[in-house]
């Protein structure tokens, strides 16, 4: 990773583990997606293998992306970081196939240079954190990390470096209760340039706490971990003005997809989130940038050793058009490690449509 990165509920850590899935069809179609496993989710990149082990081929179908998620939910009804890499794969299969990107193989388009991503700032100290936020002075929005230590340090120093820059807040479950919460976000509206603060409270926190704090918050809040699939929207709309939703916490695109459209059903604002990626998830969430109000792809950037070519944010505007045929992903190297990522075995074996188990 470019910087160390540390959270509310993590230490400074320098290498982050994914795990990539290879998809190989009879014709030689190939379909790649990853899964980023977090502790938040109980998920590990060896829980991630040990599920994938388990998965039999024959279950999986290019042609047939819902039998085949159904298939992977009778193996567990968690592991949503593992069913979220084949899902990846099999809507790349699938989308190369039908030989359209995957935006228009979900019917949703894609603006080019149109969709804004913000850029993370992690917690760190005050030194680093106005070198981080000079770093990222092409980003037109900041994403800043909270419920550290000194809150007020961390956006202290931010505003020495960007006075004006539009900032978005995540505490990442980081302020305990409703009180400690409306406090920061009170102090937090003050600033003049906060679009939002991100998941204040824990996601335990009870739904009428939610709701008091939604009632009095002068700046809008986003929950993300309290925030996981459609079926969510109907609580979520009573304690939030907006959710962030996650390919890798949902279980993929068909999933998200799903659980950003209920959520715009019921009128909440939408966001599509990530975590550290490589451009393969990346690049998979942004082909859901039209159902997003807001979009937060910076995975990719966080890191220097990305192997693939996808979706490109480096000024912060989303792009598509990176030369790939058709725009979904492009690879660079085929058998790869991020940091020390894992590299899990490729599905090999005969299925009902020719997927296949390769090494
Ligand atoms: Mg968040």
């Amino acid at each position: 990773m470019a910087h160390a990165w540390a959270i509310s509920r993590s230490k400074p850590a320098n290498i982050a583990k994914v795990v990539v899935v290879e998809l190989t069809g009879a014709d030689g179609s190939v379909g790649l997606g990853e899964a980023a496993p977090t502790a938040r989710y109980k998920e590990t990149p060896q829980t991630v293998e040990a599920f994938l082990k388990r998965v039999d081929p024959r279950g999986l179908s290019f042609t047939d992306i819902k039998g085949s998620m159904s298939y992977l939910d009778t193996l567990s009804p968690r592991d949503a970081s593992a069913k979220c890499a084949l899902n990846i794969a099999l809507l790349d299969g699938a989308a190369r196939r039908a030989k359209k990107p995957l935006y228009d193989f979900l019917g949703l388009g894609f603006r080019e240079n149109h969709h804004v991503t913000s850029f993370t700032i992690g917690l760190d100290t005050p030194e680093v954190i106005r070198k981080k936020v000079a770093d990222a002075a092409r980003f037109p929005v900041l994403k800043i990390k909270m419920g550290g230590a000194d809150d007020r340090a961390s956006m202290q120093a931010l505003r020495e470096v960007a006075p004006e820059k539009a900032v978005r807040v995540d505490a990442n479950e980081g302020w305990k209760t409703k009180e400690q919460a409306l406090e920061h976000i009170e102090w937090l509206a003050s600033d003049g340039h906060i679009q939002f603060v991100e998941q204040p409270m824990p996601a335990s926190a009870s739904a009428r706490d939610w709701a008091w704090l939604k009632q009095r918050s002068p700046l809008p809040i986003f929950g993300d971990e309290s925030y996981h699939l459609a079926k969510d929207a109907e609580q979520a709309v009573e304690c939030f003005h907006g959710v962030n939703v996650k390919l890798i916490k949902t279980g993929g695109v068909s999933v998200g997809f799903d659980a950003l459209r209920a959520a715009r059903k019921v009128g909440l604002k939408t966001m599509l989130g990530c975590m550290i990626e490589s451009s393969i998830l990346i690049s998979a969430g942004a082909h859901l940038a039209e159902l997003c109000d807001y979009l937060h792809l910076d995975g990719n950037v966080l890191i220097t050793n990305d192997p693939y070519l996808g979706n490109r944010s480096s000024e912060g505007f989303q792009r598509h058009d990176t030369g790939a045929a058709i725009r979904l992903f492009s690879v660079r190297g085929r058998d790869y490690c991020l940091g020390r990522a894992r590299c899990a075995g490729r599905l090999r074996g005969s299925s009902r449509d020719g997927l296949r188990r390769a090494a």
